[in-house]
């Protein structure tokens, strides 16, 4: 099980390094921006790298929302996400399920999710795994309780469409952790990615407020016992840098009795 950490893009492979990590996520541009990715002149290190590479989507990206203005260029900036995380040789591109604004229908925003997969078909498809992720907050959300799950993954029923499960956002968002990688496969067939968090906020808080591993209000062991039954590859978001970090990956190679 390769397990890693998000980290600054400037030299992913030197932060993996100095986190022992065998994988690691990185932004490709300002998750808070709109500016498409430039080519990185460290593309081909990238790809020739051991490290298991994935990239996050910017946070704007809402391809969800009825608000045109937003949706047009989210679909744009997810395509051209999507080339450049291809391009370094990511194993998977990050985005959020998104939401639609209050008094919005959610099952156009769900038909606005099949769209921008059959926008990405009409220009060949998207180039590697999409992976949606779990959010934490609203009540609008497409990826938050399992039932907008279910709905989403109906409407995107003809594609190839992967899954991140985020266990801040999860337990945050108000899914009980026991149990939820079966009621997740259920739904999509699988996980191919787990962000492990702990959470600053309370069950059900709607906070997406990431902490370390044994810090927080999960209890550790049920992060544990979700990676255990996904058998997915471990990325942490959590806080306190190269330490904090590679002290959640020993703690998680610990708990799972894997070397790394
Ligand atoms: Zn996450």
């Amino acid at each position: 099980m390769r397990i890693g950490a998000h980290v600054d893009p400037t030299d992913p492979l030197a932060e993996a390094t100095a986190r022992d990590a065998e994988a690691v996520q990185f932004f490709l541009a300002d998750p808070q921006g709109w500016k498409a990715p430039k080519p990185r002149e460290d593309a081909q290190r990238l790809r020739d790298a051991e490290v298991d590479l994935y990239v996050h989507a910017p946070y704007v990206i809402n391809v969800a929302t009825l608000n045109n203005r937003i949706r047009i260029p989210s679909r744009k900036l997810l395509l051209g996400h999507a080339s450049a995380a291809a391009e370094v040789g990511a194993k998977g591109l990050i985005v959020h399920g998104g939401h639609v604004n209050a008094g919005d229908d959610l099952a156009v925003g769900f038909d606005n999710w099949r769209k921008t997969f059959a926008y990405a078909a009409d220009s060949g498809g998207f180039p590697l795994p999409v992976l949606i992720e779990n959010t934490a907050g609203g009540e609008n959300a497409c990826a938050r309780h399992l039932d907008a799950l279910a709905r989403l993954w109906d409407a995107l029923g003809d594609y190839e469409v992967g899954f991140c499960l985020d266990t801040c956002h999860a337990y945050a968002g108000g899914e009980e952790l026991l149990g939820l990688v079966d009621r997740i496969k259920a739904i999509t067939g699988r996980i191919d990615l787990i962000h492990a968090n702990n959470s600053k906020g309370a069950f059900n808080s709607g906070q997406d407020r990431h902490d370390n591993l044994t810090g927080g209000t999960i209890d550790p062991e049920l992060v544990v016992a979700v990676i255990r039954a996904a058998g997915a590859p471990v990325i942490v978001e959590t806080p306190g840098g190269v330490e904090g970090q590679a002290a959640d990956i020993a703690f998680l190679r610990e708990q799972l009795g894997t070397a790394a």
